[in-house]
């Protein structure tokens, strides 16, 4: 993971910092906090700051409940009501901030999601690192023939290493010409005084997707799992999948109550459409259903079955 000298020594000169605070601390969450973990081959995800813990949920529905403190048990089943009903704002009391360090690609899938602070590395500013993104072998696929934004089956080790080689190549390359038109290095160093060299935010108009760029992201809880949901599902992408499994497990840390909520009212959770819960009904009265007199569209019916693993009714005569 790629973190320069002066950040290492920023971080170790803060970690050796405390401060006594009345505010709710969560102990799990501040043996993380500053520090990178890792993602990918160069990307990292660091906890800067966080506002409130389980309690502050708890707090805040009881405001709309009109009761006072509870034991934490009754906190603990709480925060599964709300979870479970969709009673969403009291999530909202709990804020946190991170440090990301993410390839071009990756950061226009999360940029999506609106409802977070951001502030972004300028490479107006300044030099884009040489950092560029290089999957695993493993993780070379070839286009899905089912699913037009996925990935099939594994590529050949031979066509693997062709992809690995062009795409550092094209890296390279791009980089060399990024140094040439600034006619500088990443370091800044003037590469020839002759020469004046093109405005950053113009040179780097040639980079290519998987370059590293940086971002501080602040986002409240409720729209962090929400994050969380639709880029951890096995529909959304490996790389930013990598992503959210860290945001997870630093979510776990902090508030561990609403994480165990979220894990098993959404995330492991399933929602059904109206015809579906109906084939259950029938399939729990044993009743025969096909595909044909579910009315489920062919799709619909197979990621049903998926679903429920139930696919014995994939052969049932229609
Ligand atoms: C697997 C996957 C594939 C995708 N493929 C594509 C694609 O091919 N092309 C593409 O363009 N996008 C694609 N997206 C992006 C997707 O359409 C959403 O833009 C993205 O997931 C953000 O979701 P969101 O709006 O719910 O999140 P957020 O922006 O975080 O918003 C959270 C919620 O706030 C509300 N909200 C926020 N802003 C507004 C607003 N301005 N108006 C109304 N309500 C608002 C909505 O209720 C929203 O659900 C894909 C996403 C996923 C997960």
């Amino acid at each position: 993971m790629s973190l320069n000298q002066a950040k290492r020594d920023e971080i170790s000169s803060i970690l050796q910092q405390t401060a006594s605070t009345r505010r709710a601390t969560v102990p799990t969450l501040e043996e993380i906090l500053y520090q990178p973990i890792s993602v990918l081959d160069h990307g990292f995800i660091r906890v800067i700051d966080y506002m409130g813990d389980d309690t502050a949920i708890v707090q805040a529905a009881r405001v709309s409940y009109g009761k006072g403190t509870k034991q934490i048990q009754q906190d603990k089943g709480l925060i599964n009501y709300l979870m479970r009903h969709r009673h969403t704002t009291p999530f909202e009391m709990c804020e946190i901030k991170y440090h990301i360090k993410l390839p071009i690609f990756v950061a226009r899938q999360w940029i999506r999601h609106r409802t977070a602070n951001v502030n972004e590395y300028s490479a107006r500013y300044s030099i884009l690192g040489k950092e560029y993104y290089i999957p695993r072998a493993e993780d070379l696929s070839v286009q899905s023939t089912t699913n037009r934004q996925g990935r099939g089956s594994a590529m050949s080790s031979e066509e693997s290493a062709k992809v690995l080689d062009l795409l550092r190549k094209d890296a390279e390359l791009v980089y060399e010409h990024y140094e040439d038109m600034l006619n500088q290095d990443q370091e800044g160093n003037i590469l020839d005084p002759n020469r004046s060299g093109l405005t950053r935010e113009l040179a780097r108009m040639n980079l290519t997707l998987n370059y590293y760029t940086e971002w501080y992201w602040k986002i409240d809880l409720h729209n962090l799992l929400h994050f969380t949901s639709l880029r951890g599902d096995p529909h959304a992408q490996y790389e930013i999948r990598a992503y959210v499994n860290i945001l997870l497990d630093t979510i776990k840390k902090w508030v561990p109550f609403a994480y165990d909520a979220f894990i098993e009212y959404r995330l492991e959770g399933a929602h059904i459409s109206r015809t579906g819960r109906l084939i259950l009904k029938r399939l729990l009265h044993g009743e025969k259903v096909t595909q044909l007199t579910s009315g489920l569209s062919q799709r619909e019916w197979k990621e049903f079955i998926t679903l429920f693993d139930l696919h014995y009714l994939e052969n049932s005569a229609s």
